[in-house]
């Protein structure tokens, strides 16, 4: 068995969509980013990579390659589940925190996890999706942003 953690973060502005966990929740604000900026599955993908002792997600598809404008992070996940398979690995579970204190994520998790088991050919009682708020401390708190955690288990 390997382990593996991931973090990301982005920034929200007004009018943008807002993605998380492949799932377009309705909101006043979104995502700056160069793909769609969902910070749940750029988490979960850099733990899949870290758990292979792969390179991160940046260098995988680096957000200066024009192919990855607006793309849709449900398929980097996607691509990075063919490379963690091709390195000789399956994956075990994988569980992920989202912090954000608005909007409310807690109705949309049962979505998030049904996207995200597909994309990751793997069963739902696999991936695990919890959510907090961060007590209005900090960028998250402000709602200047979102960030999350993942880790997995590889075997
Ligand atoms: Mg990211």
């Amino acid at each position: 068995m390997r382990i593996g953690h991931g973090y990301d973060v982005h920034r929200l502005a007004e009018g943008l969509p807002f993605t998380l966990g492949g799932v377009v929740i309705p909101y006043t604000k979104g995502f700056v980013a160069h793909s769609d900026g969902d910070v749940l599955i750029h988490a979960i993908i850099d733990a899949l990579f870290g758990a292979a002792g792969l390179p991160d997600i940046g260098a995988h598809f680096p957000d200066s390659d024009a192919r990855y404008k607006g793309v849709s992070s449900l398929a980097l996940l996607t691509e990075c589940v063919h490379k963690i398979r091709a390195a000789g690995y399956e994956i075990g579970n994988i569980d992920a925190t989202v912090i954000a204190q608005a909007p409310k994520i807690g109705p949309h998790i049962t979505a998030m996890r049904n996207q995200l088991a597909h994309a990751l050919g793997i069963p739902v009682s696999d991936i695990n999706v919890k959510a907090t708020t961060e007590e209005h401390l900090g960028f998250t708190g402000t709602g200047e942003g979102v960030s999350a955690h993942a880790v997995c288990l590889l075997k």
